[in-house]
């Protein structure tokens, strides 16, 4: 972003991306008053379902961003595979692009993200690039057992493999077809957590209160706020969050996943430059949504507040939830539990693994909260 000017409502805002974290940003915008046009290839697009205009191109087609560029003075993605050149085009036409492609292309290699954080000062797994087959055989030994990913498009587990020994490095190379991978030394977690940050145009930041993040098959499965982590851990990660996006100068919404380690201390994984899956608890659950935030960061308005407003639990419905009950998942019974808020995200097909909408779970303790959870966990998952 260059300028620091003020878009009110009424303005168009421009979305990369049709997904569901851009039709939770496309409803925030529009609360708001701000129009939105969203760049989407997709055939079903839940973004595009929401939103003003539907632009239903490439990300590369230069008459679609010359269009999102002439319509929309700010522009944001969702997701951090979009191409970085389509991100720096929009800026050369003027555009204000959140995130700027800068920091999305840290977030695109593993190998560029850890050297970054890095040298934040903030702590990283011990790790060490694997870009040909005589790194593998340089490997130090001190890294195993680690996990092998590919440093570009690994998401959601995808991409990694567990290598114990030093023996079996060459072949999950070979696996993962040659391409540039990063070998991290694989960490005894206790928990695993993230932290949402907000960075303004003026530099401003706020963070939400952690979010305690619980895996199945590599694939968020629940989010649970306020994390059970002690408050100095909390306090670590927060900070820690607040100095990657300086580093970075970013400005929007950035996500930084952290693993919580026995002795209380934390360890980043990864960044995500926009709102992330663990965040969708902030709809309910907080003053200001992340998606809000976004919204806030690309038109340059003062951040809202980030404070809790109640305990709660976010529960992702895949695919999986239409196999179980052999069709339509019974909402109704799900609806009937009190402080269950239902968001589906509009996909044309229930796959296997596939994100389809997600359930927040409120209560007035976080013990209501998880008991309400355990019941629509038990009807969908
Ligand atoms: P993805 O982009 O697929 O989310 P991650 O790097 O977050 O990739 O890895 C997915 C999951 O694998 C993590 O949430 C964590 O459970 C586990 N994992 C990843 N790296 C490590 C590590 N160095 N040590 C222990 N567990 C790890
Ligand atoms: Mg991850």
């Amino acid at each position: 972003m260059t300028d620091s000017h003020v878009l009110l409502p009424g303005s168009w805002l421009g979305m990369m991306g049709g997904g569901q974290l851009g039709r939770m940003f496309s409803v925030e915008a529009s609360r708001l008053g701000y129009h939105v046009a969203v760049l989407d290839p997709g055939e079903v697009s839940p973004a595009g379902e929401v939103s003003a205009l539907r632009i239903k191109k490439s990300y590369k087609d230069r008459e679609a961003l010359d269009q999102m560029a002439s319509l929309c003075p700010a522009v944001s993605t969702e997701f951090e595979n979009v191409p970085a050149a389509s991100l720096a085009y929009l800026a050369e036409k003027g555009c204000r692009t959140a995130p700027l492609a800068e920091a999305v292309s840290i977030s695109q290699d593993r190998n560029k993200e850890k050297a970054f954080i890095a040298a934040a000062g903030v702590p990283v797994a011990p790790h060490a690039p694997i870009l040909s087959e005589s790194d593998c055989q340089e490997a130090p030994a001190e890294l195993f057992p680690g996990i092998l990913k590919t440093a570009r498009l690994g998401y959601d587990g995808k991409g990694q493999v567990v290598v114990d020994k030093k023996e079996q490095l060459l072949r999950a190379y070979l696996s993962l077809g040659k391409v540039e991978c990063i070998l991290e030394k694989k960490l005894a977690l206790k928990t695993e957590c993230s932290v949402i940050v907000c960075r303004g145009l003026d530099g401003e930041t706020a963070t939400f209160p952690v979010f305690e993040n619980h895996h199945l098959h590599g694939i968020l499965a629940e989010t649970v706020l306020p994390a059970r982590i002690p408050d100095e851990t909390e306090a670590l990660a927060r900070a820690d969050a607040i100095r990657i996006a300086n580093a970075m100068k970013y400005v929007g919404v950035l996500c930084i996943e952290f693993f919580v380690l026995e002795d209380g201390s934390v360890i980043a994984n990864e960044t995500a430059p926009r709102p992330h899956n663990s965040g969708h608890i902030t709809i309910e659950a907080c003053m200001t949504s992340q998606f809000e935030q976004q919204v806030r960061t690309m038109a340059g308005l003062p951040l809202g507040s980030t404070s809790l407003k109640t305990p709660g639990i976010m529960l992702n419905i895949l695919g999986d939830a239409w196999e179980k009950a052999d069709g339509e998942p019974d909402w109704a019974r799900v609806l009937a539990i009190p402080g269950v808020k239902l968001h589906l995200y509009g996909k044309a097909e229930p796959r296997h693994g596939r994100k389809m909408g997600h359930a927040t779970c409120l209560g007035r303790t976080l013990d209501e909260a998880l008991e309400r959870a355990k019941k629509v966990a038990r009807i969908l998952q």
